[in-house]
């Protein structure tokens, strides 16, 4: 059997996960193919246009799967006991089932880590049940997904390549099992510092800006829908990203709110933005958020105050299907540009912070 899974929304958090299990079922995944024009006008046609932009590129991906027995779509409820997905992901699959060609069934599942494991295994029974599977290579399968999935998120530190971990571990999926995903290679995420002299690298690592993208990780890695922002700021600065930083890190920082973030997406950028703001080392904070995003239309101010308090420029760049080259790279230049002015000349005249700031209580 062969389950098309859409590279989109849930793929770039869960897909180990969704890999490992499948795998272990013996069930080749396919996945659909990078975005490209064709995807993203398709998902348009099919979703309302007051959506998101992440469910409408969801919708074209799932119109790309071609040849497969099935289109799986699950329904990712919470995945840690306190906090929930944000709603558009409960809402799949049936706000998606129009984009679904008639002729391929769906194949779903609920993931509801609020129920704890016992719920989930429940949850996840019914599906291995509708495949043929028994209960035993059901609960083998959803350890081995845990384990695809852990191992992931331990790879997601100094040096993560995001597309190298995810052709390796769609390879395994895909049924090449000669792919060694068991323990992925991890490789720099710029092959260019290794071919300079140690001195110039010392000097460069010393004038290289720091930036931090702060956003949803299908937004941040969706290289064709944000303009290859990730790329086009790996060229000029050193990036920090909120998939960085490990949960205890998130946890501590989640502060100064008067109620808990119940969005896990929320609560992961929220907490990582937090550490980020108050890390000196930081030169410049960006946000990455689409319209029609309903969390991000509150945690995007939050995280701008606590920026704010710190003095640090910050950028928000709102993406929809519309967002144009041109308009991006110029405000990403002057932004990079004005945070490296700053840098250079914040020890010779203070063209900006307390003497200037007009927020500021100690003028
Ligand atoms: S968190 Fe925002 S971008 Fe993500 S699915 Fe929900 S509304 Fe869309």
């Amino acid at each position: 059997m062969k389950i098309g899974f859409p590279r989109a929304l849930f793929y770039y958090d869960y897909f180990p996960f969704w890999a490992g299990f499948f795998y272990r079922l013996g069930i080749e995944v396919v996945t659909s193919p990078p975005t490209n024009r064709q995807i993203m006008e398709d998902g348009l046609k099919k979703i309302s246009d007051e959506t998101c932009l992440p469910l409408k590129l969801l919708a074209g991906h799932i119109q790309a799967l071609k040849d497969v027995d099935a289109i799986f779509l699950p329904r990712m409820v919470s995945v840690e006991a306190d906090t929930y997905n944000c709603p558009k992901f409960l809402g799949i699959p049936e706000s998606l089932l129009p984009a679904v060609p008639p002729e391929i069934p769906v194949l779903s599942a609920v993931i509801n880590w609020r129920g704890g494991q016992r719920q989930v295994l429940k949850d996840l029974r019914k599906l291995g049940l509708e495949l043929g599977k028994s209960k035993q290579e059901i609960r083998a399968a959803f350890r081995e997904g845990q384990m695809w999935q852990q191992r992931y998120l331990d790879s997601r530190g100094t040096g993560w390549n995001f597309e190298q971990e995810m052709r390796e571990i769609e390879h395994f999926a895909g049924g090449q099992r000669d792919a060694v995903v068991c323990s992925p290679k991890l490789v720099p995420e710029s092959g260019r510092d290794s071919v300079l002299t140690p001195l110039k690298q010392i000097s460069q690592a010393k004038q290289r800006l720091k930036i931090t993208l702060i956003g949803h990780s299908y937004l941040i890695q969706e290289a064709y829908a944000n303009l290859n922002l990730l790329g086009r700021l790996r060229e000029k600065a050193e990036i920090q990203l909120v998939q960085h930083v490990e949960p205890n890190e998130v946890e501590e920082n989640l502060t100064g709110l008067r109620k808990k973030l119940f969005w896990n997406h929320a609560k992961q950028i929220y907490g990582a933005g937090n550490k980020f703001a108050q890390d000196r080392t930081i030169d410049g904070i960006i946000y990455l958020t689409c319209f029609g995003c309903g969390t991000d239309s509150m945690v995007q101010e939050l995280v701008a105050r606590k920026v704010r308090d710190q003095h640090k420029p910050y950028m928000v760049i709102t993406l929809d299907e519309h967002t144009g080259e041109a308009g991006l790279v110029t405000r990403l230049e002057a932004f990079l540009d004005m945070v490296e002015r700053r840098k250079a000349r914040e020890g010779n005249i203070s063209a900006h912070g307390e003497c200037l700031d007009r927020y500021s209580s100690s003028l």
